[in-house]
């Protein structure tokens, strides 16, 4: 069987793919996906192989340097919904196409982490958490949803899921994506010549952008100025977004009351970063939305199946595109 596909790339029998995940369950992706694709061969990243050899890669966090060594890549395959974990790759061959993983499962898991630190901030929870600690009875009325704006920093397929969540709580849901879009219920603001008009009604700022080089330090001292006076953050994206400093001073300026960060420059955050200290800010050790392995291995598999049969990939990245 041989099959052009979208690249004009012949794909023959006896396909090889290697995987570079993470040690502790390297094992277990190379035999569930080996029961997934019979008829591909499997290696991990340390075995011996040809990398002359290789189809397919599927990775999370590739070194540099090292995806330019599968001299016949066809495809990449992210191991998650960002590929800027693979774009990071000065070495990156220009050429290839990226495949991201996006199992249902990783909606409704990030649904569920902005639904909750979203209701935290709007319900103000660490201040009744810290007036219970004090033993003091203070009842703290805060506005109905229907009188706070959330505002929504990409309306992609995380994003736009959230966005609606959100709405059929009543919140009044700002919108921000690149290109126009009409949503019903949802006010739309597109690109940078509208993101002061997006930004300055939101009281609960939510990131969910891809990282990429318009979007990199997008969470910066500029824009806290020009939300409302203290508003909350919660970037579910990438820590990249986030420009740490500018943070912690729009916290001591009283602009910014207070953040959820689950995403961070350096991972896991260093013990003496200087976020620890900061009881404003909530730290979640990158656990909004993390794939389940069972049902990213059948994207997986389904895609790379569409991709040796031609067929058309809701999630393929053109190369030279950032998500
Ligand atoms: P998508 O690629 O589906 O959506 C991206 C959205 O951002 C689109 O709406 C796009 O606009 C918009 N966008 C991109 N660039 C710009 C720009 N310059 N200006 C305005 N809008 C822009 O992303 P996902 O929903 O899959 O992922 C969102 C983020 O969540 C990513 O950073 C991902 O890495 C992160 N993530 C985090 C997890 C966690 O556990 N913390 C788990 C999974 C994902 P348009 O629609 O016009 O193209």
């Amino acid at each position: 069987m041989v099959k052009d596909n979208n690249f004009n790339l012949v794909i023959g029998e006896n396909m090889k793919c290697v995987i570079k995940v993470g040690e502790a369950r390297a094992q277990w992706w190379k035999s569930h996906m080996k029961s997934l694709l019979p008829e591909i061969e499997f290696y991990l990243h340390n075995e011996l192989f040809d990398k002359e050899k290789i189809d397919f890669a599927i990775v999370w966090k590739p070194e540099n340097g090292w995806l330019k060594t599968l001299s016949n890549l066809r495809c990449i395959i992210s191991m998650g919904s960002g590929i800027d974990h693979i774009l990071s790759d000065p070495e990156l061959p220009k050429d290839l196409p990226i495949i991201k993983t996006t199992a249902n499962d990783l909606k409704i898991r990030m649904r569920e982490y902005v639904v909750l630190h979203t209701l935290k901030h709007h319900r103000n929870l660490n201040e009744v958490i810290s007036a219970r600690n004090n033993k003091e009875w203070k009842q703290i009325i805060e506005p109905p949803a229907n009188k706070r704006t959330v505002g929504i920093m990409g309306l992609g397929n995380l994003g736009l899921d959230c966005a609606r969540t959100l709405k059929s709580l009543d919140f009044i849901v700002n919108g921000w994506s690149k290109s126009e879009k009409n949503l019903d219920k949802i006010n739309v603001f597109t690109g940078i010549d509208q993101i002061i008009e997006f930004i300055e009604n939101v009281e609960i700022l939510v990131c969910m952008l891809p990282l990429t080089h318009e979007t990199r330090g997008i969470l910066n001292i500029k824009l806290f100025e020009k939300m409302k006076k203290g508003a909350c953050i919660i970037n579910v994206a990438r820590g990249e977004h986030l420009v740490e400093e500018d943070l912690v001073k729009a916290i001591d300026e009283n602009m910014i009351k207070e953040a959820t960060l689950d995403v961070f420059h350096e991972e896991p955050l260093p013990k003496n970063h200087f976020f620890w200290k900061n009881s404003n800010i909530f730290i979640t050790p990158h656990i909004a939305s993390l794939l389940d392995p069972e049902a990213g291995g059948q994207d997986i598999a389904s895609n790379i199946s569409k991709f040796i049969n031609g067929e058309f990939i809701e999630n393929l990245i053109p190369p030279g595109k950032e998500y």
